[in-house]
């Protein structure tokens, strides 16, 4: 299979009008990464061996890749800025943090990840799409004799104290996803209501998204408000694991890449930008990373047993206002004022 990749994404690129050229010419690429470790490693791997471009790779997660590109602003340390959610790639489009490009592999890729595109001014395009929902520990709950939650409402049940767990939306881009989706569902001031309701039942607020459904799958607590393709990553490594889709409707997410404005290796950034929107680098998500998200190009197909978010009930989520600078620094703010720094 990897030699398949190499394959695949050389002569892509070859057809893309790459030259083969020595490594040592390549030059290097500093990537901030946003998706899970395993995955962030594996692009990191493959691009590097198919192209020869040394990859210097940070991940964390979106909130907090969005506050270090910021800092850095006047002197930009990463080139490119790959996955995470969509909104904070839009909010450092819309803060000039990033940069236009258009890639020849555009052309490839299904609509939802060009209207990203489109909605950014060309800075942010979709790499993958994910839906939010409930994941849960099977035998944790069984034992416990809790019925799974099936609807937002649920949640706020006394059965559930103290075993649910959601990110912090400061170092989280997943849990500004569920912010964002509660006020699209119920209005906001219902929505900062709801939050408060429920935060008895929060036994923690995490720094990274995907760390409520990694305790759930060791069993450490019942629930986790996550994207739900990450359910399917915790049932496949062997744990007892399932999720459901909130019976009012959730949102999802429009994981995305961006350049830096100022990169200092922006040929090196482009390509790599080519590359991660081709078929055969979209693939490594679940061969080598074994993520579950919906692929962006056209031709990568929906991993087995994914979320289908065709049968998922989504809300218009709304990108280009969530996806506000402003409007995602007020309702964080709202939150820590509100929700999070409630004892
Ligand atoms: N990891 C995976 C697999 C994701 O799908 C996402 C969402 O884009 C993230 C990580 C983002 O993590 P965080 O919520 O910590 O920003």
């Amino acid at each position: 299979m990897r030699r398949r990749h190499t394959f695949l994404a050389a002569a892509l690129l070859a057809g893309a009008g790459f030259a083969a050229a020595p490594a040592a010419a390549q030059g290097s690429l500093n990537l901030y990464c946003s998706v899970q470790v395993e995955w962030c490693q594996a692009i990191a791997t493959n691009f590097q061996r198919d192209t020869g471009i040394r990859v210097n790779m940070t991940q964390r997660g979106s909130g907090e890749t969005l506050a270090a590109i910021r800092a850095e602003g006047q002197n930009p340390r990463a080139d490119v800025w790959f996955g995470g959610t969509g909104d904070p790639h839009l909010a450092a489009a819309e803060e000039n943090l990033t940069q236009a490009y258009t890639s020849p592999n555009n052309a490839q890729l299904h609509p939802w990840a060009l209207a990203q595109w489109n909605q950014s001014n060309q800075r942010a395009i979709g790499v993958y799409a994910g839906a939010v929902g409930f994941g849960f520990n099977t035998e944790l709950l069984a034992r416990k004799n809790i019925a799974p939650p099936a609807c937002w409402s649920d949640l706020l049940d006394a059965r559930f104290r103290g075993e649910i767990q959601v990110a912090n939306p400061n170092s989280s881009g997943t849990a500004y996803v569920v912010i964002a989706t509660l006020v699209q569902l119920m209005g906001e001031e219902e929505a900062f209501a709801y939050m408060r309701r429920l935060h008895p039942n929060v036994n923690s607020y995490t720094r990274s998204g995907t760390a409520p459904i990694k305790a759930v799958a060791r069993g450490e607590t019942g629930v986790s408000l996550s994207f739900v393709h990450d359910a399917v990553t915790e049932r496949n490594a062997g744990f007892p694991v399932s999720y459901t889709t909130p019976c009012e409707g959730t949102g999802y997410e429009i994981g995305s890449m961006s350049i830096i404005r100022g990169a200092r290796n922006l040929t090196q950034a482009r390509r790599f930008y080519d590359w991660a929107l081709t078929e055969p680098a979209q693939r490594l998500g679940f061969e080598a990373g074994g993520q579950l998200q919906t692929p962006s190009n056209r031709a990568a197909p929906l991993p087995p047993n994914a979320p289908d978010l065709g049968r998922i009930r989504l809300i218009e989520y709304d990108f280009a206002k969530y996806g506000r600078a402003a409007e995602r620094r007020r309702l964080i703010e709202r939150w820590d004022r509100e929700v999070g720094s409630q004892p």
